[in-house]
């Protein structure tokens, strides 16, 4: 028998599932009696550590079921633990738990235990009840992977087990294809300290990995590196966003720029998804781009985005999305959708060089990446901005996406005073300017037709960013073909039917209802068909010039060398004709106005009078800028 000398010292009790080798020889620990015989009683420690406390060491009477503090006098060579008794008053003293040392295997490393059972400890992200087993997405920090456990045919295993709880898992590695999954033969809720400790690790894990690729702009530009650290911290919430198992949805303007912006960010995330994911399908549940026809975030697109999102997570259990807005969403009209957005659980990210309203849409996201904010303009593309952002995700990209800037810089006509260090970075990596247009023009073809459809591998193969260049070649030079013959063909149409005047200020105004005198849902759209005999109107004259493109119910304009500001323009014809329900915007000199169709006619001739009050810019002379 062992006395007590000292009231303070600590009773320790095993937690279920410990071992002998969670025994500490020194310490006294609380058992249950599981036995009474005539040499002494049996105490269980825990499920598989019990021991003998001999009758010469007891000094009290013991019932099975009893509490009893013993010590450890020795380990027989037999393996029997022989005990001693402990004559101490439990309540004087303090208990703690010992909970067991599991061999714990980090999920980068389970490749190398295909067959064998290994103990996980990580944060359940995602609950998926399939019509056989659950699956647990079990995430450590290092890595994510599906855990399976099997009741009985679509029966939720571990029910207690809820989303964003702490686990430790334990299982056998199976590989299926080329992804690795566990088969369950344990799942158990991690508590208290041990659960902070396991919660920290992972949280520290993650921080680190979140933290974007040390890369340096393509080229030196002064109006990039002002973003740069705008981009920086984007690139941080979109590879936390993918540590922590939210999906990414990509929403993009389906135009050239807008492409280049996505297609590269949605590369780079992919392959992120990839490196972290043991399931090699993760990306086609966590990530999707998702073309917008609309210069603006609309409600249509919104709803269907919430409403897929929501039967995502009641399905799959998966979390909600985040958010990223590209070559879109700056701007007042985004707002309803925002807010119904806001609802719910879906931080929003823009990166966008449309003319932006700050005050309107920056309390409701969570960032705002646009050259506008820094004094700069639509000049530096959403496709060059992108392409330093998906380097920073994946930096491995960067030698395929050399091209890219050029292209979106092209598509969006802008006059970057560094459009000349894009060309010969994109010259030098194989492509010549007259490819660079052609691309361009081929992605616009390609978006008008796929409408709301993405074009996955199509667009990749358009942008010459699937590894397939004779695939590319011989695409890009079919959809500009394609794309010149129905622009010229649109031409033929139109151009004897739009009217000219010379207003006042001097400016050469063209005015054409491209709703009755051009092919209706063919290419071109009333937008690009209005840019096009814009850009014939101002070759043949070189004069400034405005074009406005008008159908029964919203006018498109363009400008050349005139000082327009459109959303200030719209914000004006609102209040000088109530009852018109004007809308609109773009950027400052190239932009569309939606009205009712009674009040065309007002609308329109108030905005030719606006022209005519319209400055002559000889800055910008003869460039123009798109959409
Ligand atoms: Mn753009």
């Amino acid at each position: 028998m062992t006395t007590a000398d000292d009231e303070t010292d600590i009773i320790y009790r095993l937690a279920d599932d410990c071992t002998r080798d969670d025994l500490d020889f020194d310490r006294w620990y609380l058992g249950t009696v599981n036995g009474v015989v005539d040499y002494g009683v049996f105490v269980d420690l825990s499920d598989a550590v019990s021991g003998l406390v001999h009758s010469s060491n007891l000094e009290n009477d013991y019932d099975v079921g009893d509490e009893i503090v013993v010590a450890i006098e020795e380990e027989r060579q037999n393996g029997d633990i022989a005990l001693d008794e402990v004559a101490v008053e439990t309540q004087q003293h303090r208990i703690e738990e010992v909970y067991h040392d599991f061999d714990i295997t980090s999920i980068t490393d389970l490749t190398g235990y295909v067959g064998e059972t290994v103990h996980l400890q990580g944060q359940v992200i995602q609950i998926k009840q399939t019509d056989g087993p659950t699956i647990f997405h079990v995430n450590d920090g290092n890595g994510i992977i599906p855990c399976t456990a099997f009741v009985d045919p679509g029966v939720r295993a571990y029910p207690e087990i809820e989303l964003d709880a702490y686990v430790r898992a334990t299982g056998t590695v199976e590989r299926r294809d080329e992804s690795l999954q566990v088969e369950l033969t344990d799942l158990t809720i991690i508590r208290d300290e041990k659960q902070s400790a396991v919660a920290d690790r992972i949280n520290a894990a993650i921080s680190e990995t979140a933290e974007p690729a040390d890369v340096d702009p393509l080229i030196d530009w002064d109006a990039l590196d002002k973003i740069y650290p705008d981009l920086h911290e984007v690139a941080q919430m979109l590879r936390r966003s993918v540590l922590e198992g939210r999906p990414i949805r990509i929403r993009h303007h389906a135009d050239g720029d807008g492409m280049c912006a996505s297609v590269p960010v949605y590369q780079a995330l992919r392959s992120f998804i990839n490196s972290y994911h043991l399931d090699e399908d993760a990306h086609q549940h966590l990530l999707r781009r998702l073309p917008s026809k609309a210069p603006f975030y609309e409600m249509e697109d919104s709803t269907r985005d919430l409403s897929h999102a929501l039967e995502d997570r009641q399905r799959h259990g998966q979390k909600l999305p985040l958010l990223l807005m590209l070559d879109n969403g700056s701007t007042e009209e985004d707002t309803p959708a925002y807010e119904t957005l806001r609802h719910y659980d879906v931080p929003i990210i823009v990166v966008d060089h449309h003319h932006p309203d700050p005050d309107a849409v920056d309390p409701l996201l969570e960032a705002h990446v646009n050259p506008y904010l820094h004094g700069e303009d639509y000049r530096v593309t959403t496709g060059m901005m992108s392409v330093e952002l998906a380097r920073m995700i994946d930096p491995s990209l960067t030698e395929n996406l050399e091209h890219i800037p050029a292209v979106a810089g092209l598509a969006d006509r802008s006059s970057a005073e560094t459009m000349n260090d894009y060309l010969s970075l994109a010259a030098d990596a194989g492509y010549e300017k007259a490819t660079l247009e052609n691309i361009g023009e081929a992605l616009d073809y390609a978006a008008h037709w796929l409408r709301y459809n993405d074009g996955g591998y199509l667009i990749e193969d358009v942008l010459n960013l699937s590894g397939n260049d004779k695939q590319h070649q011989e695409l890009v030079s079919l959809l500009s073909d394609q794309a010149q013959k129905a622009v010229n063909e649109q031409l033929d149409v139109a151009l004897s039917h739009v009217e000219h005047q010379t207003l006042p200020n001097g400016i050469d105004l063209y005015q054409i209802d491209v709703d009755e005198y051009a092919r209706r849902f063919e290419y071109p759209a009333p937008g690009k068909t209005t840019g096009a005999i814009h850009d014939q109107k101002v070759k043949e004259n070189d004069t400034p010039a405005i074009t406005i493109g008008y159908g029964p119910d919203f006018a498109v304009l363009r400008s050349d060398g005139v000082r327009l500001d459109i959303p200030t323009m719209v914000a004006e014809l609102n209040e000088e004709i109530p009852g018109a329900g004007i809308s609109g915007g773009g950027h400052l000199v190239v932009g569309s106005v939606k009205f009712v169709e009674g009040r065309r006619d007002e609308v329109l001739s108030a905005l030719v009078e606006k022209m005519a009050d319209a400055e002559i810019d000889e800055q910008v002379g003869s460039t123009t800028s798109a959409m």
